[in-house]
């Protein structure tokens, strides 16, 4: 038996999967899902793009697909925790798809959304609840969630929510808890807090590494750009000439400097939107809609609101600006690469920027070759070491 249908799971989810064009499970699937079928905890060491949303809902929906039990109101059976709006529509998107024709009831909940129609659909009680740490906590104050039922337990992206500052609001969910239930804890990185958090809301993990985020790199045609500050946006311009790149991300530094590359880019005739935090919700979604659906070219982004942007088919990444924590520049180029394809990652560069290039090159283990053939080629008087100077001999 080949792909999929290897594993135990109820027909109509293999239909679903098939519909969805998915062949073969990826790493991280083919790891996880025995081991989460089996009911064993997980530590689960893998970023987005890696296939890890499938790996860990899969289990789940086929359980609750062929174990029905009377959900009581305000009560779920699964809580899947994850840092941004994005991610978390993102999860719900794919489950809905994968539990297609299985009646489970499922709700996304965040801040920024209605929060009548989330207390609304808690209140008939729920199979699946994905939720963002911030509107989990207040709907959980109200007494609007409770977890007396609860059976399976995902932590997603727990890296990211430390880096977003979650982390004390993730450990009083957890408190929140029954003790007897299936958690698992997937993070693309394992720093000691992550590891020390880990030890305390998993019982005997069994531990699954993939694509250790050096690989990812590898998937990508990476490209360093030198260039004069001013010739960013021209460079932009002629980088879009070429058609090959139909879908393009672009990461700024600001909100600010995104919304001037999209008016810039619209002067053009290119059609692009900005997602950022200052953006409606409503806005960022249909931004994203319309950059999924191709309705538009060129999506620009900072770092927060395009974690996790899971769109396949990016053609290519520009670091409008290089990002400032240099961590930041593998989950940036880590979107054109996904589910193993390859992509083109460009990073203009300007001087003052080298030495965070520096560090950029230092976390990725690797230089990323200069273009010197592009048109506004600037050469960087790179610093050279300072020589160190000869101790003086004293003569007595
Ligand atoms: P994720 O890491 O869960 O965000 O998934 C990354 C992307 O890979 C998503 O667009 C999924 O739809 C896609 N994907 C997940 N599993 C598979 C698979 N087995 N085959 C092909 N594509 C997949």
């Amino acid at each position: 038996m080949t792909g999929f249908k290897a594993f135990p799971l109820m027909d109509s989810i293999l239909e679903q999967l098939a519909l969805k064009g998915y062949k073969d499970p990826t790493p991280v699937q083919k790891e996880s899902i025995p081991i989460l079928l089996e009911g064993r905890d997980l530590l689960g060491i893998a970023q987005t793009g890696t296939g890890k949303t499938a790996a860990f809902s899969l289990p789940m929906i086929n359980k609750f697909g062929k174990n029905r039990i009377d959900i009581e109101p305000h009560c779920t059976r699964a809580l899947i925790l994850t840092p941004t709006r994005e991610l978390a529509s993102q999860i719900m998107d794919n489950i809905d798809d994968y539990a297609e024709g299985l009646n489970l009831k499922t709700k996304v909940v965040y801040g920024g959304a209605r929060r009548r129609d989330q207390v609304e659909a808690l209140k008939h009680g729920l199979d699946i609840l994905v939720a963002t740490p911030g509107r989990l906590l207040d709907l959980i104050r109200s007494g609007d969630v409770n977890f007396k039922q609860l059976e399976v337990f995902i932590l997603d992206e727990a890296d990211t929510m430390l880096d977003m500052g979650f982390f004390d609001d993730v450990q009083l969910v957890t408190e929140q808890l029954p003790e007897t239930r299936q958690t698992a804890l997937f993070s693309a990185t394992m720093p000691e807090t992550i590891e020390s958090l880990g030890h305390a809301i998993l019982i005997s993990p069994l531990k699954v590494e993939i694509a250790p985020e050096s690989s990812t790199v590898d998937l990508v045609d990476q490209k360093i750009f030198f260039l004069e500050k001013a010739n960013k946006k021209f460079s932009l311009n002629s980088i879009l000439e070429n058609r090959k790149y139909e879908s393009v991300l672009v990461f700024c530094k600001t909100k600010f400097g995104a919304d001037i590359v999209v008016e810039d880019l619209l002067k053009t005739s290119v059609t692009a939107a900005a997602i950022h935090s200052k953006k409606s919700q409503t806005d960022r979604e249909r931004a994203l809609q319309d950059f999924k659906d191709g309705k538009i070219r060129v999506l620009v982004a900072t770092d927060v609101a395009a974690r996790g942007i899971d769109v396949d088919n990016i053609s290519l990444v520009i670091n409008f600006n290089l990002p400032e924590d240099p961590r930041n520049y593998i989950h940036r180029i880590g979107r054109t690469a996904r589910a193993g394809k390859r992509g083109v990652a460009i990073s203009f560069c300007v001087e003052n920027d080298l030495v965070l290039l520096k560090s950029i090159e230092k976390n990725i283990n690797q230089k990323v070759p200069v273009d010197t053939t592009q048109p506004f080629h600037k050469e960087f008087q790179v610093a050279a070491k300072k020589k160190k100077k000869p101790k003086k001999k004293y003569k007595f």
